[in-house]
């Protein structure tokens, strides 16, 4: 489903972000990728969904090089993923029923159905009961955990999650993972970013851990 072979990210200032780095996903799985603040995990993850492309080596996503990928075929690649980013802002002036409508209305679903689905999306982050409130009479979880309803209305194959649980408490960041983990249970495939998996290791078979751009450990 994913496959990264030998990625390479330089910036213009000269400093490579990742270096040769290779792993395969396959579909279904749910993945921690970890290290420490500045190892490369944002930038992987603006590859992997063709935010920004690689300088050298290749990422394969559906079966799709990102690499050669023409900048307008880049929105339909992008309906496989949910994405979930720091620096994805929610809409304060619209309630929390609308932000999660949002991504539905460029794909132009007749109304009734948009906001069955936007709200099976909030069902399953638990704020069904918020859908009117505006998100900034949320906590930061419930923030994150709207996010995660934005990101998966659209039922992505892939969900891409940079630093998801990044300044929540342990028991909200708790809640958000186990949305994550209801999610890969149903098959949906999880890659999400730590810099602290440790705590959450029992929850995934898997853990790739970056060091200075460097892919330089796997534990299962
Ligand atoms: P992490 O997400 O693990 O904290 P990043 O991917 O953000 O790491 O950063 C990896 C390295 O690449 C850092 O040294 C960072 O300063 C650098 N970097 C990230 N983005 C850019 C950019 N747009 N331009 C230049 N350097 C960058």
């Amino acid at each position: 489903m994913i496959s990264a072979s030998a990625v390479t990210k330089r910036y213009p200032e000269g400093l490579e972000a990742l270096k040769g780095v290779s792993f395969e996903i396959t579909a279904g799985e749910m993945v921690f990728i970890t290290g420490r603040s500045g190892a490369g995990k944002s930038t992987l993850f603006r590859l992997l969904a063709a935010i920004e492309r690689p300088t050298a080596g290749s990422i394969v996503v559906n079966g799709q090089n990102l690499a050669a990928l023409r900048n307008r075929a880049i929105p339909y690649l992008r309906r496989h993923f949910g994405l979930i980013f720091q620096d994805q802002k929610l809409l304060f002036d619209r309630s929390v029923l609308d932000n999660v409508l949002l991504p539905l209305a460029i794909v132009g679903l007749p109304p009734k159905e948009a906001a069955r689905r936007a709200r099976a999306a909030l069902d399953k982050v638990g704020l069904l009961d918020r859908e009117k409130a505006h998100p900034i009479a949320l906590s930061g979880g419930e923030q994150q955990r709207l996010a995660i309803a934005r990101a998966v209305v659209n039922r992505p194959a892939i969900l891409l999650a940079d630093e998801p649980t990044a300044n929540l408490d342990a028991d909200s960041a708790a809640v958000i993972l186990e949305i994550f983990r209801a999610f890969h249970q149903v098959g949906v495939t999880v890659v999400i970013s730590t810099h602290d998996a440790q705590w959450m290791a029992h929850l995934s078979p898997r853990i790739l851990r970056l060091e200075q751009g460097r892919l330089v450990g796997e534990s299962a």
